[in-house]
């Protein structure tokens, strides 16, 4: 190689280290604006600051660059910058593993969700009678179990489809749960009722039609109960997430992530189980991560094995519905297990649990 050529090159490098240099310095003040951006709720992308920058570049130019190569180059820059605001962001969340390294662990009534052991909840779609309620209970406290569901408001996709029992419906409940010394589990989709709720409850429940219902969200985490956050029917990892930090963010941090399928194209399944986004969202957050197998595939032979894969790849609990007599169920007729299907599934379960330890 010749001699000039090789200076060339030692230049070339200089020029790209101190380019290397500059950007990284951008980047820092980037970071400094974006703190404050947080700090005054302002939006991170401003494009007549953009345009600005755009312009005061151009107008500085004196080549070789054409000025189209250089706000080609700039935009890459400006991208980036966003995105490294963006990374901040998401450091930031409150639910974030990056926030707090150590799994969160909730107490309910004593039993804990979290702590590395399964939990289950079990129950009927909807409180339908006191005795209805009591049969799936015996069975729950029978299994050495705590968590007892079952909805009293019920968000049906019909309005002339039974909206459950509401106010009665949680005080059936709440007596079930003092009589088998259990703690229960119930949907809320009225910012208006959660103050009235929590006297019944021990868990209020989020579900799915409601994962973005941000004034639920709010009143939710204005509470110190447990809440149990059903992702949305069409919503990302990420909404799902940022829906758990409104929670977070009012000062309730006892969440579980409930997996409970997704609209696809599918028709074989009533959803579609998205199994990987519960390594994601324990990747993503240090929250207890549940899956709900009933929901998702709206299907009673597909209960065992997705309850397995969900154990297999890491959920900290299954939640499934049970019906001493399913076929006359108000709700979810077709998926809920009867209490023999159930003894079976459980033990199998069980088998599962023990064998992954
Ligand atoms: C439920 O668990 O009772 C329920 C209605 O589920 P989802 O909100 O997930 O549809
Ligand atoms: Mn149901």
């Amino acid at each position: 190689m010749s001699n000039e050529m090789e200076q060339l090159r030692v230049q070339m490098d200089d020029v790209n280290l101190e380019i290397l240099e500059l950007i990284n310095r951008r980047a820092e003040i980037v970071q400094q604006i974006g703190q404050l951006k947080t700090k005054q709720s302002i939006k991170r992308f401003d494009p007549v600051r953009e345009r600005e920058m755009l312009d005061k570049i151009k107008d500085n130019n004196n080549g070789p660059f054409q000025n189209s190569t250089l706000e080609h180059i700039f935009k890459e820059i400006f991208k980036a910058s966003l995105e490294l605001q963006e990374d901040d962001h998401s450091k930031a969340l409150l639910v974030s593993r990056k926030k707090k390294p150590e799994n969160t662990v909730i107490d309910i009534k004593g039993a804990k969700v979290g702590n590395g052991n399964t939990s289950y909840v079990f129950g009927p779609c909807a409180v339908e009678s006191y005795e209805q309620v009591a049969a799936v209970a015996e069975s729950v406290k029978s299994k050495g179990l705590k968590l007892l569901r079952g909805g009293a408001f019920k968000p049906r996709t019909s309005p002339y489809d039974f909206q459950g029992l509401g106010v009665e419906g949680l005080q059936i409940l709440k007596r079930v749960a003092d009589e088998y010394d259990l703690a229960v589990i119930s949907e809320i989709v009225n910012p208006a009722h959660i103050e009235e709720a929590v006297d019944y409850i021990d868990v209020i429940q989020i579900g799915a039609r409601n994962m973005q219902n941000f004034e639920l969200l709010k009143a939710a985490g204005d509470t110190n109960k447990p809440v149990l956050l059903k992702r949305g029917l069409s919503a990302t990892i990420s909404e799902f997430i940022n829906a758990a930090e409104y929670i977070i963010s009012r000062g309730n941090g006892n969440i579980i992530l409930c997996e409970r399928g997704i609209r696809t194209y599918e028709k074989a399944t009533r959803n579609t189980l998205d199994i990987s986004a519960v390594p994601i969202l324990k990747q993503e957050t240090h929250l207890p991560v549940m899956v709900d197998v009933t929901h998702s595939t709206g299907r009673r032979d597909l209960l065992l094995p997705t309850a397995k894969a969900a154990l297999a790849i890491g959920a900290d609990g299954v939640m499934a519905e049970v019906h001493p007599d399913p076929a006359v169920a108000l709700s979810d007729s077709a998926q809920q297990m009867d209490i023999p299907t159930f003894d079976i599934f459980f033990e199998e379960l069980k088998g599962i649990e023990n064998r992954l330890k």
